[in-house]
């Protein structure tokens, strides 16, 4: 298939972009690494009027350390995040998560903003971004908001974005724990994920003094857990402790039958990803 027709802008600023959508009326589309995009354009079930590249603005690709956060500009790839030595020392459950990013072609070209912007409900980095707490730096025509993660997914495929806002940056805070997790599962390696889990830890003595734990591929949005969270901190870590997040998380979440699963799989599934991911967090201080 071939994309409806379309007019070409690639401004080289920020600012042009903005004034770019709000010109278009509701009828522009950002394009930054396409490979979500272009597909939804080929098979015409995106139809815009004016594609507007943000791939020639400068300053919007970049991995910084800024205190106790680190912040991507929206234009970094994929590929940029998984092979980050920044990313692998503060983020390390980004770096994890990074190789199960669909394939190396399309990690090069990939971007965070439109990853974010796209909102995937099986997609990582969604996910990630409520896992640490991040938040979204948007930019429209009056001006920068800043807005958590966890407001910013809405529903499948959809954000709070306004139509002539542009994703400019994203801050994660670091965690302070000392064990995390990550566990996929896909029917192909590179695949989108049937479920996916990560946890986080912080052991006070023999006691789990703090958790964290995000979903995603079992739900409309990924999801952070807060009342499994809220069941397991301050309890007492012991050998029964994984398998009580596993009941815990498959007790929590609603997924979707669709043609990759069923909602009882998936459901099943996140308890045994869990489990596994929590056991890895428990070992790394054993
Ligand atoms: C075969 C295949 C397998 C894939 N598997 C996975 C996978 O396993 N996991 C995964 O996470 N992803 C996967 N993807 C998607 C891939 O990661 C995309 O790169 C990502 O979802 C979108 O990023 P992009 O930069 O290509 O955005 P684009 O395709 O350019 O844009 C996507 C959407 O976001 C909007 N947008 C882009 N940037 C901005 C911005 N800065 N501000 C506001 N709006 C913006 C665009 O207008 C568009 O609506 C796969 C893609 C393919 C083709």
């Amino acid at each position: 298939m071939k994309p409806a027709p379309f007019d070409y802008v690639a401004p080289s600023t920020v600012e042009a972009a903005i004034e770019a959508l709000v010109a278009a009326n509701g009828e522009g589309k950002i394009l930054a690494g396409g490979q979500s995009l272009v597909p939804l354009l080929n098979f015409r079930m995106v139809r815009p009027a004016v594609l507007i590249d943000i791939n020639r603005i400068e300053g919007l690709s970049f991995i910084e350390l800024r205190g106790d956060k680190i912040a991507i500009g929206a234009l970094t790839r994929h590929r940029a995040l998984e092979r980050s030595q920044l990313i692998a020392e503060k983020l390390p459950v980004m770096k994890a998560a990074m190789r199960h990013v669909a394939h190396v072609a399309i990690r090069n070209r990939g971007t965070i903003g439109g990853s974010l912007s796209h909102a995937d409900p099986a997609a990582e980095l969604p996910m990630l971004a409520l896992f640490y707490g991040a938040t979204i730096v948007a930019q429209g025509a009056s001006g920068r908001r800043h807005i958590a993660a966890e407001d910013f997914f809405v529903d499948a495929l959809t954000t709070c974005l306004a139509p002539e806002e542009i994703v400019v940056e994203i801050e994660f805070p670091l965690l302070a724990h000392d064990g995390w997790g990550f566990e996929e599962m896909s029917r192909r390696f590179g695949d989108f994920a049937l479920a996916c889990i990560a946890v986080a830890i912080r052991r006070g003595g023999d006691v789990l003094d703090d958790l964290r734990v995000a979903a995603m591929g079992v739900g409309d949005t990924p999801l952070r857990l807060r009342m499994v969270e809220d069941q397991l901190r301050g309890a007492a870590i012991d050998g029964s402790m994984p398998e009580r997040l596993a009941q815990l998380v498959s007790a929590s979440v609603s997924p979707n039958s669709d043609v990759h699963a069923s909602a009882d799989y998936r459901r099943h599934l996140a308890g045994v990803l869990a489990k596994r991911a929590l056991t890895t967090a428990l070992a790394a201080k054993a």
